[in-house]
């Protein structure tokens, strides 16, 4: 990455060599005329973030940012001018049977041993970050019951058990008024049943039902699975309650006060990096995205896949686009094969739906730089940093495997979150460009904003600046260092996040394919 940087002076970032874009740094844009320490001049004001023509680019020209083209003049663009969203013309995603397979898969890096964190071993063998109550629904009709009792629960009975650190009430819209035998009805149905076994959660059962719904205790928790302690009465149905509202909120404290005593006696204790499972994911992006934060998230990811962890990326519709650089990357043709699979399928669920990849733009996106989903998806899968790809995981799935895994998800932030969760997920980053004070009830939340301006705005919201590399601060391998003992640090509870520290909580959100009747 070039960059050229003078306190006032315009200033911009060039990704790299062959691009005949570069975009610009400083906070307040540039004007008309103004000029960048190797003579570019502009011939028009351009918007911090934007993009400008390093030379004349002819109509049907190619547009050239990453060394890869992001689209097509569909009009001549002059040197020196503000190159707009609706001056390109969007290249065809990649065809998906004509895909480089398994055919630069990168070398292991070394190892990377001796960092630990401090967490909760569960009896699974997973590692939670967090020591939470978690509390199972098996559909929306109970939702408000379950809130009222969360809210004693956590008033009333939390305090004496200093070593929990919270209840969350898995609530979600499924469970009846659902086509259950649908195609893709295993979707929600498994990922309820995984958000139950999340490492954060500690193995302690309890599901709330209401009774006559379509979705069935006995598809969210198997008496055989070893993730999940059954040994305590652990299903509550509403429609069995005798006398009344008074006495269900009673019965689920009860119920779950069996289980704060539990958790209660847990203790961290010190185990390798290798136990993190760490979620990435954007949100709010901007053409920063792809400079500052993203690739700090790619190194710190190969870092966390030195030292033995599991570091999952996902939102299909933002690797869609590049999809050829990361079947590349497959340790395996078992591996390339199923991200064509997942591709594939969200292709033509998109299709169902009569939508296509282009619908994922949204018009923060685009005041932020990104002209389309080819320049997005580019900056997107950075992130995954420069491993080899050891595994493919499909929506509601539960990671199977260390390393640097594709979690198949909507690129949607509450159902890419819901999703890493019931993957498994202890610990989740996201970067942001335009902000978002997005955080999630089960995990922390570590916010990464692409640009100094944010970070000083939202001051008590985003929690890493990595607008400093595009001041030149810092180097993205200082800053993917700092990433790596940060989430150690919040893995272990000895720092916790903004949206942590103030409770910023989104629902839970599932991915529903199937009909709903
Ligand atoms: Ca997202």
């Amino acid at each position: 990455m070039q960059l050229i940087e003078h306190s006032d002076s315009p200033r911009y970032v060039r990704l790299h060599e062959d691009d005949n874009v570069v975009v610009v740094v400083n906070d307040q844009g540039v004007a008309e005329g103004s000029a960048f320490p190797d003579g570019l001049v502009t011939v028009e004001g351009v918007p911090q973030s934007h993009k400008v023509a390093t030379v004349d680019i002819p109509e049907g020209a190619e547009v050239r940012r990453y060394g890869q083209v992001i689209g097509y003049a569909n009009q001549p663009l002059r040197k020196g001018s503000w190159v707009q969203e609706h001056q390109l013309r969007m290249p065809t995603a990649p065809a998906l049977d004509s895909l480089p397979m398994s055919t630069a898969v990168p070398a292991p890096l070394p190892p990377l041993e001796g960092y630990t964190f401090e967490g909760y071993r569960n009896a699974d063998g997973t590692v939670g970050t967090r020591n939470i109550l978690g509390i199972t629904t098996t559909v929306q009709c109970v939702t408000g019951v379950l809130e009222h009792a969360v809210k004693r629960i956590r008033q009333e009975l939390l305090p004496r058990y200093p070593n929990v650190d919270d209840v969350v009430a898995l609530t979600h819209s499924y469970g009846c008024g659902v086509a259950i035998n649908a195609r893709d009805a295993y979707i929600p149905i498994r990922t309820v049943r995984n958000l139950s076994r999340n490492p954060n959660l500690g193995g302690e059962a309890l599901v709330i039902s209401l009774g006559c719904e379509k979705l069935q205790a006995g598809q969210v928790m198997h008496e055989d699975d070893p993730s999940v302690d059954l040994s305590d009465p652990w299903l509550y149905r509403l429609q069995d309650a005798g006398q009344g509202f008074g006495e269900m909120i009673e019965q689920i404290m009860e119920l779950a006060e069996v289980r704060l005593k539990k958790l209660d006696q847990r203790r961290r204790e010190t185990v390798p990096a290798s136990e993190l499972i760490l979620g990435m994911q954007c949100g709010g992006s901007d053409a920063f995205s792809g400079i500052t934060a993203n690739p700090a998230l790619g190194y710190a990811a190969d870092l966390l896949v030195r030292a033995g962890a599991t570091v999952m990326f996902s939102e299909n519709t933002e690797v869609r686009d590049a999809i050829y650089m990361l079947t590349a990357r497959a340790e395996n043709m078992e591996v390339a094969n199923a991200l064509v699979r997942e591709m594939d399928w969200y292709d033509q669920y998109l299709e169902r739906g009569a939508a296509d990849r282009s619908a994922n733009t949204t018009p923060g996106n685009k005041k932020g730089g990104l002209s389309n989903i080819v320049e997005k998806a580019l900056g997107s899968i950075v992130k995954s940093g420069s491993s080899a790809i050891n595994g493919v995981i499909g929506p509601g799935e539960r990671v199977d495997r260390k390393g640097l895994i594709f979690c198949a998800t909507p690129a949607s932030d509450f159902v890419c979150g819901t999703l890493q969760l019931a993957a498994g997920m202890n610990l989740h980053v996201f970067t942001t460009g335009r902000g978002t004070p997005y955080g999630l009830a089960m995990t922390p939340v570590v916010k990464v904003c692409t640009r100094t301006e944010l970070a000083k705005r939202w001051h008590d919201l985003i929690d890493i600046d990595a607008g400093r590399v595009a001041t030149g601060r810092m180097s993205i391998e200082e800053l993917g260092w700092e990433l790596f003992h940060y989430y150690l640090d919040v893995a272990s509870g000895r720092k916790q996040t903004w949206a942590e520290q103030h409770r910023l909580h989104n629902d839970i959100v599932l991915f529903n394919p199937a009909p709903i009747t």
